[in-house]
């Protein structure tokens, strides 16, 4: 009998887990694919959002305003990887002139200070990005957003989690629960747990969760998003996060260089019927192409590695749906779309004081240990080059980002299953480079199965109920677009 069960392990499951490993009681994540960080916390922006971005008075400003200071020392006690960069959102005529102030305004709503967050002209928006379009003409300057290697950082909590002793089991889809007069049974895959509390953290999936319990009328609407990311090599174009002014559909397109320098930009948003198409397509790229170069002009398009999606598990409410008491017992987290990676910190403390509210009994560890090694050793220079007649154990595996034997062995000596390669590259990058795997694939899929005694193909992204599309537009094409 476990106190909390814990459904889906995305960066939201993951925070909630790792703060309630702090106190005594036991705990278990429960996880349908076989490593966490696969929904979409492994496919978005990556973007620590400014306050200034969400409408003041919602659950979601407040969360994330509440979230977002909080990943320097999060980052400080786990070493996944956050860099504060600053934001522009930049404008190009008198409409988005307005929408600018009325951002502008509204971070004023949440405190921001004049050094944070301020409106900036042509010649100073120039000075701070060299590289900009002439087109832009004023834009919002904020210093308080950054970057997070987000399925770091869910690994990261997921291993600190475990080190305190919270369970985790993969490969277990719930499809059943049962509320029995004063606990819970759940039914996955090929075993059943039973729990005082459930929180249900599942995503994209937690309507069809929340029904498993008898709740109809949650309903997530899914709207995917697309990003094409290049080598790093580009990354010099952009110093800042660069949106541009928000839309009917969000937040709009965007152009960035993720926590490890590679250049990036997206994502457009679609509705889409199936939750399990996370493909790409030309006309949304080309889209997104077009729109990321009124930002910055002269980003290489054959420098494009690859292209992905990721899907919201939005809400026609546009906020945050927690709530705890329409089934005794358990916590229902419905429409966790962005800024859910900013916000997940502060969802794992207001969780812990929802279960605590309804009887859950928390007494601090004294034994609780914050710190999480970091995975990648420094980058010595003369890992580089050949790989031939070197030790062992500085063997570069993945040329592109320089991994080495010795960092992927370490990766499975962290708690968490690490049965494939994907779940190799999540953690060490081999395979995230230029080649993307090209070089590695065989040398890494040969050290799991020598290390972990077998290998499997790939994580299965199945669903009882659906199975996965992942049809990518061949990077060929995308390299030789002219856009
Ligand atoms: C395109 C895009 C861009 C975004 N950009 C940003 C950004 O820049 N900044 C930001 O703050 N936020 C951003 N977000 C939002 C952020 O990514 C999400 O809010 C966050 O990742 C949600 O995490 P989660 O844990 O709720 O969901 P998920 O990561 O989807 O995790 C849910 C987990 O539940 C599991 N699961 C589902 N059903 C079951 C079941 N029946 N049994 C067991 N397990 C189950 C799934 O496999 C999954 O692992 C973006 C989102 C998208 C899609």
């Amino acid at each position: 009998m476990y106190d909390v069960a814990i459904i889906g392990g995305g960066v939201v499951g993951a925070s909630i887990a790792r703060e309630l490993s702090k106190y005594h009681g036991k705990i278990v994540l429960i996880e349908k694919e076989r490593d966490v960080s696969l929904g979409a916390t492994k496919a978005n922006s990556g973007i620590v959002h400014g306050v200034y971005a969400t409408e003041y008075g919602t659950l979601k400003g407040r969360l994330a305003a509440k979230g977002s200071p909080m990943f320097q020392q999060l980052n400080k006690e786990l070493n996944f990887g956050y860099r504060k960069t600053g934001s522009l959102v930049v404008g190009f005529n008198e409409a988005d002139h307005r929408k600018i102030q009325k951002l502008y305004y509204n971070g004023k709503k949440y405190g921001e200070n004049d050094q944070d967050l301020q409106l900036i002209g042509a010649e100073t928006i120039n000075k701070l990005e060299p590289h900009i379009n002439g087109d832009v003409k004023m834009a919002l300057h904020s210093k308080n957003v950054g970057v997070a290697s987000p399925y770091e950082m869910t690994i990261a909590l997921m291993e600190n989690a475990l080190a305190n002793g919270v369970k985790v089991f993969f490969g277990q889809e719930i499809n059943k629960i049962y509320r029995r007069e004063n606990d819970f049974k759940i039914q996955g895959e090929n075993q059943t747990f039973e729990a005082k509390y459930i929180v249900n953290a599942a995503g994209l999936y937690s309507d069809r969760v929340a029904r498993m319990a008898g709740i109809e009328d949650y309903e997530i609407i899914p709207r995917r998003g697309q990003y094409i990311l290049f080598g790093k090599d580009q990354g010099h174009l952009v110093n800042r996060v660069i949106f541009q002014v928000p839309n009917e559909k969000g937040k709009g397109i965007l152009v960035t260089t993720t926590f490890h320098g590679n250049f990036m930009i997206g994502p457009n948003a679609e509705e889409v019927n199936d939750r399990a198409d996370v493909s790409t397509t030309k006309e949304s790229l080309k889209y997104i192409i077009q729109n990321a170069r009124r930002s910055i002009s002269d980003f290489k398009l054959n420098r494009a590695i690859t292209t992905y999606s990721g899907i919201r598990a939005s809400v026609k409410e546009k906020d945050f749906i927690i709530e705890g008491d329409r089934v005794k017992g358990m916590i229902n987290l419905i429409g966790i779309d962005s800024p859910g990676l900013t916000a997940a910190p502060a969802i794992g403390e207001m969780v812990r004081e929802m279960l605590k509210e309804r009887g859950l009994i928390l007494n601090k560890k004294t034994e609780f240990q914050p710190y999480r090694a970091p995975l990648f050793h420094k980058k010595e220079e003369d890992f580089e080059g050949s790989t031939d007649h070197q030790e062992p154990e500085k063997k570069v595996i993945c040329r592109c980002e320089t991994v080495t034997e010795e960092e992927i062995t370490e990766s499975f000596r962290r708690g968490l299953p690490v049965e494939s390669i994907q779940a190799v590259k999540f953690r060490t990058r081999a395979g995230m480079g230029q080649c993307q795997g090209a070089y590695c694939r065989s040398r890494v899929k040969e050290i799991i199965r020598r290390e972990q005694g077998g290998y499997k193909e790939n994580i299965p992204m199945t669903s009882h109920r659906e199975e996965p599309k992942v049809h990518k537009v061949d990077i060929k094409k995308i390299r030789k677009m002219d856009v």
